[in-house]
């Protein structure tokens, strides 16, 4: 058996030094809010090229305190995409806004610039207040920021990035992230840097809203005399999966090069299949927290994959606008749906053997 994804084999590849750093926690008799996430937020930061990182709990929470942090408020309207995780909606909602949902573009799966507009438009001419726009790199591949960024600008209306997949992902040379006022990372187990537990991160270039995030994060604390002028969370990065993050992070370059050869070699193997491969937009460098196929006849291929030991997953089978959470408040959105049924991700992590990733490549092959 070839599981979707193996958080074990990550731990067992830095085993030593991760084995002494949460040895270093646990004598160090502080854990919460200490040295491990301080120089963790630091490092973090550099690593994708912005001015603040700040830990939080997971990564539904450093979408929802973002938003929050940038003056998103009970009512306001927040537009974002239906193929992705619930999470992304779930932060909106958690931040007391609505959801509004737009399509996405068939060949990256993001946020289609078109379908942005449109809807900003008519949120517009309803004279709805709109509180941020929520684009999300799924799979790995930038959403286009460009565009997304020009549009915002267009309206006033801030931006924050769901980068929660698209950690090592970058346009034109520059970390995603950069374009909206702050982008929202996770750390669940097996995201690109994957914490053993929750944790999660808000980058941002703007000071200001980086200690707003602070205070946020616990309880609206604003400074050392702990008094809240706002209402905040319990929400903090603790010290143990901060000491982890900062040694997996030392191999962060390396495991996304990692995803990248594995994509190559399965692009390769698929090229003559009648199965939709992923794409690249030009200048968009795939992190390839996932490797999904489009395919007409998904249900065959998923059984016979399973039935040969591989662990295949769907990304996403619901759409979000189609749970009964958020039922009735989108129109169709048809690439969306066809997306939902079409998608299908094979195992890819830095941990799979040429071994492995043979059979995976013959088990899909074989299936044609
Ligand atoms: C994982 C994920 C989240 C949520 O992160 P958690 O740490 O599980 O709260 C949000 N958005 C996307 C696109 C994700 O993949």
């Amino acid at each position: 058996m070839i599981p979707q994804a193996n958080p074990l084999a990550s731990y067992l590849a830095q085993k030593a030094e991760i084995d002494a750093s949460i040895q270093r926690v646990l004598s160090g008799g502080i854990y919460l809010l200490g040295p491990e996430t301080i120089a963790f937020e630091d490092e973090f930061a550099r690593a994708v090229g912005a001015g603040y990182a700040v830990g939080v709990a997971n990564g539904t929470d450093a979408l929802c305190l973002a938003l929050r942090a940038l003056g998103v408020r009970p009512g306001d309207h927040v537009v974002t995409v239906s193929h992705t995780a619930v999470a992304t909606a779930a932060a909106i909602c958690m931040a007391g806004a609505k959801p509004v949902f737009v399509d996405i573009d068939p060949h990256t799966y993001t946020m289609a610039p078109g379908a942005l507009a449109g809807v900003l438009s008519s949120l517009q001419r309803q004279s709805a207040p709109i509180g941020a726009i929520v684009p999300v790199h799924l799979y790995g591949h930038p959403a286009d920021m460009d565009a997304i960024g020009a549009i915002a600008d267009r309206y006033g209306v801030p931006v924050v990035e769901d980068c929660a997949q698209a950690l090592g992902s970058s346009i034109d040379g520059t970390h995603v992230g950069r374009v909206g006022a702050a982008a929202a990372y996770s750390f669940y187990p097996t995201k690109n840097l994957g914490a053993f537990g929750d944790g999660g991160a808000v980058t941002t270039s703007d000071s200001e809203v980086a200690k707003r995030l602070r205070a946020l994060r616990q309880y609206g604390w604003r400074d050392e005399a702990r008094i809240s002028a706002e209402a905040g969370v319990n929400s903090r990065l603790d010290e143990m999966q901060a000491a982890v993050l900062r040694v997996k992070l030392t191999a962060l370059e390396t495991n996304v090069a990692r995803r990248r050869a594995i994509a190559a070699t399965y692009d390769e193997a698929f090229s003559a299949l009648p199965v939709v491969r992923p794409s690249s937009a030009a200048g968009a460098h795939h992190a390839f927290h996932l490797y999904v196929l489009g395919l007409e006849q998904r249900e065959e291929t998923r059984r016979h994959l399973e039935a040969q030991g591989i662990g295949v997953a769907i990304h996403y089978a619901t759409p979000v606008h189609l749970h009964p959470v958020f039922a009735g408040r989108a129109p169709p959105l048809p690439h969306t749906e066809r997306a939902a049924q079409r998608v299908l991700s094979l195992p890819i992590y830095p941990e799979l053997s040429e071994d492995q990733i043979w059979s995976i490549i013959r088990a899909v092959v074989s299936a044609f």
